[in-house]
């Protein structure tokens, strides 16, 4: 049974075709401290291209290290001063550092390589591991693999990162909850036993979302998308990870004074809230739906809820109210689980009940 493999027919499209562009978005990934040799991360990076003054690159505090990884710019310029074309850049305030290779073994890590074969181009995955943890890296880098495949299969859209992709085993995180991040351009993974093949999938479909605003839209797809292909792949759930375990803290909130609609309030929410609508909706419209509003939140970053509302009715008709009351606008729930809204089509996998 493959649980997201869409539906033989066309679902209909809705019109938003502007086509995600690629751009350089510095979404930099920040540490927490500069620490010394920062500027090179402890020996990582060699051969010092640039050195240029930058101070309105601090923008907050946490601005003072970032590293921003490899960049490619044909354009060759950044805070009015010119810069190489490409190269591994590292911002220690007030100087954006500009190396030009990068040496794993310095700092205790490899790099392993695959090969994806794409609906439109062959891609190069790599992924940066330290050197324990080999076996670890193998598997994530194969599971990585069929998670694009699936995601192309899943959207009709084509793989919108960067080639070669890069996935890297951070030790800093799990930060702020955080067990991974990921964009067009890159993937971080909390080391093993601490992120698990979950992530990996969940982040798999921030490469297509990361720009969506909406987080209840974009982290509960992830959530839902991921959970839906780790069984489609047969993927090992970590013990920890039950979809009761996952949803226990959102329910004791259910319709108490803490509840609160997803629009908006998703972050003060636990965040099996999202997860729940989603799967709840998957449950009576199975996986063309959670497809769409993926395109469609993806083509539009600003999709909202009342966008929603109306690509859900080409599913519900005029009852998109019963549905989204409590759970993404306030009101109260008129649904609390998918039977009471109607028969159940796309029950889920290992005849799991919500
Ligand atoms: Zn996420």
């Amino acid at each position: 049974m493959n649980w997201l493999r869409r539906s033989q027919h066309q679902a209909k499209r809705l019109g938003l075709g502007a086509l995600l562009t690629i751009s350089l978005n510095l979404a930099l990934t920040t540490e927490v401290q500069a620490a010394a040799h920062a500027h090179n991360r402890q020996g990582r990076y060699k051969q010092l291209l640039a050195k240029i003054d930058c101070p309105s690159q601090y923008e907050k505090p946490g601005d003072e290290y970032l590293v921003f990884g490899f960049s490619e710019d044909p354009g060759g310029r950044y805070c009015n001063q010119k810069v190489p074309k490409s190269g591994y850049w590292v911002y220690v305030y007030p100087h954006w550092y500009i190396w030009g290779k990068e040496d794993f073994s310095a700092v205790g890590m490899a790099m392993l390589k695959k090969q994806v074969k794409l609906r439109q181009r062959t891609i190069t995955i790599e992924l940066a591991y330290y050197k324990p943890h080999r076996r670890w890296a193998e598997l994530r880098l194969d599971q990585a693999a069929e998670t694009l495949q699936d995601l192309e299969r899943f959207t009709g859209k084509p793989f919108p990162g960067q080639n070669p992709y890069r996935i890297e085993e951070n030790p800093d995180l799990p930060k702020e909850n955080l067990l991974g991040q990921a964009s067009h351009r890159d993937m971080e993974l909390a080391p093993p036993g601490i992120s698990s093949a979950w992530t990996l999938t969940h982040e798999g479909v921030h490469i297509w979302n990361h720009r969506t605003e909406a987080a209840w839209i974009c982290e509960g797809l992830a959530d839902t998308i991921g959970w839906l292909l780790m069984y489609e792949n047969e993927f090992a759930f970590s013990k920890q990870e039950t979809l009761n375990d996952y949803l226990a803290n959102w329910r004791t909130v259910m319709e108490s004074d803490e509840d609160a609609p997803l629009d908006r309030y998703y972050d003060d929410l636990p965040q099996g809230k999202a997860m729940q609508f989603w799967l709840m909706l998957y449950e009576l419209y199975g996986p063309d739906l959670l497809s769409e509003v993926l395109i469609a939140s993806t083509e539009n970053t600003e999709f909202n809820a009342d966008d929603f509302r109306e690509l859900l009715s080409h599913y519900a008709g005029s009852k998109t109210h019963r549905l989204m009351s409590g759970w993404v606008v306030r009101g109260p729930y008129y649904v609390r689980q998918a039977r009471d809204f109607g028969p159940i089509h796309y029950p889920l996998p290992d005849k799991i009940e919500l």
